[in-house]
């Protein structure tokens, strides 16, 4: 089997073994592949005069959220793609090495769901189906903000909840299905091909075999995630370093599965407890999300010093230090599923390569390569789909030279709003490490901070401020929207709900997890079965 046809040109040593190449077929049923590019010819790139006006082969560097999301928007614009993952991919929803945060809680934003049904038409469907749960904010949420008790206003937006293993094979097969991506498993890129000018391929290594190889193309996409080497290859083709903004609040998190009590993983609300960074010790936070297969994923997490609890004994008497014990309440009478996983992933840091003078042709970068949050936020896999929707119009235009400077412009344009939101939250906590030269996260961050408290005690008690908010959190609205006169006038209106002293949740919602009122059990709450 040859390394992947049409298109891809391998030079230097020797084929690969065919059983790390894989080519997947459209089998019937296997879901809808990727429309070819209307009106093109097939094969190589256009060339005018030796200059490349529409790439003929991409390479995805990395083959999980974003490099397939990626590879799905190249097959609509190019003649073959390949992609080159690490890992091998499962056929199945399963775990596997490259991807430690998917034993985490995750939440798919309506901006990232909406991106990836217009990608990929069903595939919420397609999750609802194997059982996802779509909830709707700020209805199927019980969150203590930093603020106090959120009201459970009606639907605004909504998130996608399941396990990351259903969410990326999901979409992975209904990717690959369409038949003209070529995926290279078990196969690592060690470094970029070509000059400061223009990449020109991929190096690579064959993890079973070591055998080394340069496969060209005439676009290379970095998705290789947070552990990306993409400023270490580009010095390597003699470029400057990129810039980097690190924002790093010490985040750590510790997760495991729970059997939720029959009927609540489609009934009762997910759950958020956060930390106040007002009270300036290390902020704990603790969620209840609901999951596929009648499951709770519940993930805690802690700010720097906060003693993340990574061993199964420690993890249920840490929910005793959140500042409510309704996730203690909820988890203290179910079975645990899993061990514990924990992981320190929850650092800010965005790479800035739109600001180089040169940037070579033939490359972009994009998800958690180009930026990756504070996880908490949950803005990680919608702002790599708001990439790879940007890399898609940017594609249906003529791609000459300068062409990937100005993709990777609107790329980086995509990522803004979650990192500015991720990062100036952060900076609030004690203990944060702000190695930052955004302006905006050194220069009037008192001020910033003061109205962000407002904004945050309003939108738990205004239905219309905080469907503003929500707008913005779930990156349907700009940042900008808080800022704008019309949302000023909101802030100031009457029409507060009054404050609420418990979690808000109904009578029959707590029957079907076994809870008491608190008034019923003292102060602390208290579950009975
Ligand atoms: C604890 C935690 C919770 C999170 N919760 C949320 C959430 O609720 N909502 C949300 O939207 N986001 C969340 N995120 C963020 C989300 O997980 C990431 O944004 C998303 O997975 C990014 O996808 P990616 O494809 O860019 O990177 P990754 O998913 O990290 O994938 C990178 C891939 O590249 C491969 N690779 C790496 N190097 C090479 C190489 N040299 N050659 C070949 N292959 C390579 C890896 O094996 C891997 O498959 C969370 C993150 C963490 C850590």
């Amino acid at each position: 089997m040859s390394v992947t046809a049409p298109g891809p040109r391998v030079s230097g040593v020797t084929r690969k073994s065919p059983s790390s190449s894989r080519r997947w077929g459209g089998r019937p049923g296997s879901g809808p592949g990727p429309p070819r590019a209307r009106g093109r010819p097939s094969g190589a790139a256009t060339r005018r005069k030796g200059i490349v006006t529409r790439p003929g082969h991409g390479i995805v560097v990395g083959g999980s959220w974003a490099g397939m999301l990626a590879a799905h928007v190249l097959a609509r614009h190019l003649d073959s793609v390949t992609v080159v993952e690490r890992d091998a991919l499962p056929d199945e929803p399963r775990h596997r090495k490259g991807t430690p945060q998917a034993r985490h809680g995750h939440i798919l934003w309506s901006e990232g769901a909406g991106i990836v049904e217009n990608l990929l038409p069903g595939t919420s469907e397609e999750l609802l189906a194997a059982g996802a749960r779509k909830l709707r904010f700020q209805t199927d949420l019980v969150t203590l903000t930093s603020h106090g008790w959120q009201h459970r206003f009606p639907p605004r937006q909504f998130g996608l909840m399941c396990t990351r293993p259903l969410l990326d094979w999901t979409v992975r097969r209904r990717i690959l299905a369409g038949g003209r991506i070529t995926l290279r498993e078990r196969t690592e890129v060690l470094e970029l091909a070509g000059d400061g000018r223009r990449v020109t391929g991929v190096g690579l290594r064959d993890i079973d075999s070591g055998v080394r190889e340069t496969l060209e193309a005439d676009l290379v996409v970095d998705a290789s995630g947070r552990g990306s080497r993409v400023r270490r290859w580009l010095t390597g083709l003699g470029l400057p370093a990129v810039e980097e903004d690190v924002v790093d609040v010490g985040m750590a998190y510790a997760s495991r599965m729970y059997r939720a009590p029959e009927g609540a993983t489609e009934l009762f609300p997910a759950v958020n407890v956060a930390a106040d960074h007002r009270e300036r010790k290390p902020g704990r936070f603790g969620v209840v999300y609901p999951q596929e297969d009648g499951q709770w994923m519940v993930t805690l997490s802690c700010t720097r010093g906060g003693q993340l609890p990574t061993r199964e004994e420690d993890f249920l008497a840490y929910t005793d230090t959140l500042r409510d014990p309704l996730v203690k309440d909820l988890i203290s009478q179910v079975e645990p599923l899993t061990p514990v996983s924990a992981s320190r992933l929850g650092i800010n840091r965005r790479l800035y390569p739109e600001r180089l003078a040169h940037w070579p042709d033939g490359l972009v970068v994009l998800g958690d390569s180009l930026a990756v949050f504070n996880p908490i936020y949950g803005h990680g896999m919608s702002a790599a789909a708001r990439g790879a929707a940007a890399l898609d119009e940017q594609l249906s235009r003529p791609f000459g030279p300068g062409a990937a400077h100005r993709a990777q412009r609107a790329i980086s344009a995509a990522v803004d709003d979650p990192w500015i939101m991720a990062a100036s939250k952060d900076i609030a906590f004690v203990n944060c490490r702000n190695n930052a030269t955004d302006p905006r996260l050194t220069g009037g961050a008192t001020a910033r901070q003061t109205f962000a408290d407002l904004v945050a005690g309003r939108s738990i008690r205004s239905p219309e401020v905080s469907d503003v908010v929500t707008d913005v959190m779930s990156m349907t609205s700009p940042q900008s929207t808080l800022g704008s006169s019309d949302f000023m006038a909101l802030l100031h209106s009457d029409g507060m709900r009054p404050d609420l002293a418990e979690p808000p949740l109904s009578q029959e919602e707590m029957d079907l997890v076994g809870l008491r009122p608190r008034s019923a059990v003292g102060a602390r709450g208290a579950v009975a079965r």
